[in-house]
């Protein structure tokens, strides 16, 4: 795949070439088992925690689970023959990258506690500033910084005034005990439906304030056996059909249809939440309350084994009437009632326009990522952004996100990026970077067809932009898969 040009007078050589890469999390952890592979050794990953995973560091929720499967949730050069569950808690997935980086020798590599707070592209390569007050210097800069990463609290009045304990889903607080005592959950996504399905038997009383309801996708989630176990060790096919069969699934049965409201397909997905709402919600009051007015997976999907048997728990209560104020001993409703609680998770996702920001990034003639996205956040097909040559992105603004699974896009990612560097290791340029011709012409695409997606079919959600169109791939999964094969590398500005 990679090749150096011994002939090629202007070729570098390799084991020169030096990347940063921004994180430690999935696509981190990929990037440095990728470049070592390629024989790309100089490379230095930092990252701002004191430990590895990303997400699944940060995310240690009740209920915490994948709703994509583990098998397909899983490098694609790392299976698993151990998974516990076809959907496996999040602890376990945790542990899963630990030990990927440790076998895979980038865990030693990886510089803790060390956040990059400022990168600048000067005379050809990226100089970059870190948190301990020492610096670093690139030819290229590996963004692997997420897309939920940072906490989204709401504009609620009196948030602070909360007299009990009181925390985000992604700063779980493990010194609150929870058993028996009255809690409150703000916000009805994956993440709060997750925590109500795990909570709703132990505590003394929940309350799951909702603003809109969703669609919930009945799944199943059973445990592997020993023998199922012990098969995926001694046949890894196992694993890999597992992986191909469910891949499959999500690219006809979702990802290439997102754009074809009439599908079929999308038909089925919303009769199929139709169906479990009818047949799972026996008061007719809280079925209306939890019926969406919206087609099902116009926000992401929701899935769940059991969220219908929590919510109709005798201790659980949705609220539906808006929330007017937190006040020091509950949640007061528009409706004068009081809501008196112990604990308030504030279930309310994440601010999903920042990428790597807060970092300060400058790019070439001192344009700052903070001007370059003052309109919010671009690029040429989630990977590069003109004028910020030699810095490729992962999971960035536009790539696939809906209901599948980010490994596998971030994989093919990073093999496009590898044809990219290609381009600096054989002599062809020194930097490259999409060009902004290409990135507007692109963008105009994506815009036209993101307003076509079932994520813009009527409802508000995380997808959308200040603007209100949809900032995910909008186009089939096959597309991407295209895309991603081969770079047009005349989209790009080579120097
Ligand atoms: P989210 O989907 O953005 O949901 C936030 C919730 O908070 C929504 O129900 C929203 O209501 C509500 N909310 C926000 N501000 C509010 C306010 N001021 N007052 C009342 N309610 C408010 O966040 P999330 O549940 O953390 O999930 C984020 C994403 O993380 C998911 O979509 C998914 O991509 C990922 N995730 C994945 C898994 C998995 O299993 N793979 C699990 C958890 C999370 P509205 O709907 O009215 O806006």
């Amino acid at each position: 795949m990679t090749t150096d040009s011994a002939s090629n007078p202007n070729a570098s050589n390799s084991k020169d070439l030096r990347f940063v890469i921004m994180g430690a999390g999935m696509a981190g952890i990929l990037s440095a088992i990728k470049l070592q592979e390629a024989g790309l050794d100089n490379y230095a990953i930092y990252e701002k925690a004191d430990r590895l995973g990303g997400t699944w560091r940060e995310n240690e929720y009740a209920g915490i689970a994948c709703d994509v499967p583990s098998h397909m949730y899983c490098y694609s050069f790392a299976p698993n023959p151990d998974w516990s569950h076809r959907h496996s808690p999040g602890g376990e997935i945790q542990a899963y990258f630990e030990d990927v980086a440790r076998r895979y020798e980038v865990e030693p590599r990886i510089q803790y506690n060390t956040e990059i707070t400022r990168c600048e592209f000067v005379n050809g390569r990226w100089k970059v500033e870190l948190s301990n007050g020492s610096t670093d210097e690139a030819d290229f800069l590996i963004a692997a910084t997420g897309v939920l990463h940072h906490p989204s609290y709401p504009n609620i009045e009196g948030l602070d005034s909360f007299g009990g304990a009181s925390f985000h889903t992604a700063r779980w607080n493990h010194d609150v005990p929870l058993a028996g005592k009255r809690i409150g959950i703000i916000g009805t996504g994956s993440s709060a439906i997750q925590i109500t399905t795990a909570l709703a038997d132990q505590v003394g009383k929940l309350s799951l304030f909702q603003r809109t309801p969703q669609w919930i996708m009945p799944i199943e989630n059973p445990p592997y056996s020993e023998e199922e176990k012990a098969e995926f060790r001694r046949n890894p096919a196992a694993m890999q059909k597992i992986r191909d069969d469910v891949t499959q699934q999500f690219i006809a049965g979702f990802a290439n249809i997102l754009h074809d409201l009439d599908s079929p397909m999308l038909k089925q997905i919303h009769t199929t939440c139709e169906a479990n709402l009818e047949e799972n919600v026996k008061d007719p009051e809280l079925r209306e309350k939890l019926r969406p007015n919206y087609r099902a997976a116009c926000k992401r999907l929701i899935m769940s084994e059991n969220f219908y048997d929590a919510i109709q728990s005798p201790n659980a209560e949705l609220v539906t009437e808006g929330i007017e104020r937190v006040e020091e001993k509950g949640v007061r409703t528009k409706d004068g009632r009081l809501h008196e609680l112990d604990v308030l998770i504030i279930a309310t996702g994440f601010k999903v326009d920042r990428f790597m920001r807060p970092m300060e990034v400058i790019g070439r003639d001192g344009l700052t990522l903070e001007d370059a996205w003052a309109d919010g956040p671009f690029s040429y097909k989630a990977i590069s952004i003109p004028e910020f040559p030699n810095l490729f992105m992962l999971n960035g603004p536009y790539g696939p996100v809906g209901n599948f699974s980010l490994i596998d896009v971030a994989e093919m990612q990073f093999s496009y990026i590898m044809q990219l560097v290609d381009q600096v290791r054989t002599g062809a340029c020194k930097e490259l970077g999409a060009s902004r011709a290409a990135t507007l012409e692109f963008d105009s695409e994506r815009i036209e067809a993101a307003k076509k997606t079932i994520w813009a079919s009527g409802c508000n959600s995380w997808y959308l932009d200040a603007d209100g169109i949809p900032a995910a791939w909008p186009f089939t999964f096959d597309r991407f898969i295209d895309e991603m094969a081969k770079p047009h590398l005349d989209h790009y500005d080579m120097r």
